[in-house]
């Protein structure tokens, strides 16, 4: 897993330095489209990728332009691929960056993206195909085209109606402390920990946390989604204080809700090592159970420093993934069995 940051220092150093340099002539001018020669000498490429607008600041906040973007899922790619393998991805795009106009997009209709992979129409009929994102070029591609965020399915493309995993998102109000949203990871997994449910952390670069149960494919969507609304309910049911199971704001008033919607077929969620559209571009990383204590929020990591995290990890946080992969049959059971006595 620590591939992706080899032997780029120099790469990184030239990264930031134009950064810099670029964002202030951007804070001071109004964005201005060169045209002929101008437009020219502005052409960059990243891999075999021409990127259009190079110098465009996608946030203004750090000054972080298009060409970042691109260069930081060039780079990324050895460890971000893995999560797209096989696994249909929707793209959140900002071609203007930032504040500009957001496009959510889970399918396409032709090649708009080089190396991209369009699927069978009938994994989601009445649509377009859905897209695979399995290359660096495609990543790298998928930047040109404006987009920031990658986000997948929970089954992949050859299994479809069998999930290989269900996601607990993790949305505390915001203005609860983090050390409690912690507290609601950490309550979560001894829950499924009771249930003999493994499962795995990462931040979403966002304000919560995402728990990630990785599963055999033997499940159908139904299954998988019923099981994790019972995991939410019981979880607010007996931690009331602490704990929703009811989506809106006006739920969760210093509470966190526990969403379980993430897993109906077709929804997505952010891929591990994607950026995040907001301020800083932070990136959503795994974490072990252990160093999850340690961290402060959850856009800790952004496309600045994550590299530095990832040169200093001598562990991957999830090397038991794919170990891990479970049945939900006997847990299921078992919350079932609690759900009757709470009753009686
Ligand atoms: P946080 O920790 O801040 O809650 P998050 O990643 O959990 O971060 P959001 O960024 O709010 O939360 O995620 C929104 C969810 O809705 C994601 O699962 C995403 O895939 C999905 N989504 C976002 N926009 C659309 C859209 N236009 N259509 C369908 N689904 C969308
Ligand atoms: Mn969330």
């Amino acid at each position: 897993m620590q591939r992706a940051s080899n032997g780029l220092g120099s790469h990184n150093a030239k990264r930031k330095r134009s950064a810099a340099g670029l964002a202030r002539v951007d804070r001071a001018t109004p964005i201005r489209r060169p045209r002929g020669k101008a437009a020219k000498q502005q052409r960059q490429q990243v891999g075999n990728v021409p990127i259009t607008h190079p110098e465009r600041v996608i946030d203004p906040g750090s000054g972080l332009t298009k060409l970042d973007i691109a260069r930081y899922y060039e780079r990324i790619a050895p460890v971000l691929l893995p999560h797209l393998e096989d696994r249909p991805v929707s793209l959140v795009r900002l071609p203007e960056g930032l504040g500009g106009e957001q496009f959510f997009q889970k399918h396409m209709d032709k090649d708009r993206i080089p190396e991209v992979k369009l699927l069978d129409p009938q994994l989601d009929p009445g649509h377009l195909p859905l897209i695979l994102i399995e290359s660096t070029t495609a990543l790298v591609g998928a930047a040109q085209m404006g987009a920031i965020e990658l986000h997948t399915w929970n089954a992949i493309a050859g299994s479809i109606e069998r999930p290989d995993r269900i996601i607990f998102d993790l949305d505390p109000d915001p203005a609860l402390p983090w050390a409690r949203v912690l507290e609601a990871a950490e309550l979560t997994k001894t829950l499924l920990d009771e249930l003999g449910v493994k499962s795995f952390a990462k931040t979403s670069g966002g304000r919560g946390l995402h728990i990630v149960v990785p599963l055999r494919r033997l499940h159908d969507w139904d299954t998988a989604k019923a099981f994790s609304q019972a995991v939410s309910a019981h979880l607010a049911a007996t931690i009331p204080t602490l704990f929703s199971a009811k989506m809106g704001p006006q739920n969760r008033v210093g509470k966190v809700f526990v969403d379980y919607l993430r897993n109906n077929r077709g929804s997505t969620t952010v891929s591990a090592f994607s950026l995040r559209a907001r301020p800083g571009l932070p990136v959503s990383v795994p974490v072990s159970w252990n160093e999850l204590v340690e961290i402060k929020q959850s856009d800790h990591w952004n496309l600045r420093n994550i590299h530095e995290r990832l040169a200093d990890q001598t562990e991957d946080p999830w090397c038991e993934y794919e170990k891990s992969r479970q049945s939900l049959r006997k847990a299921i059971a078992l919350l079932e069995k609690s759900r009757q006595k709470g009753k009686g």
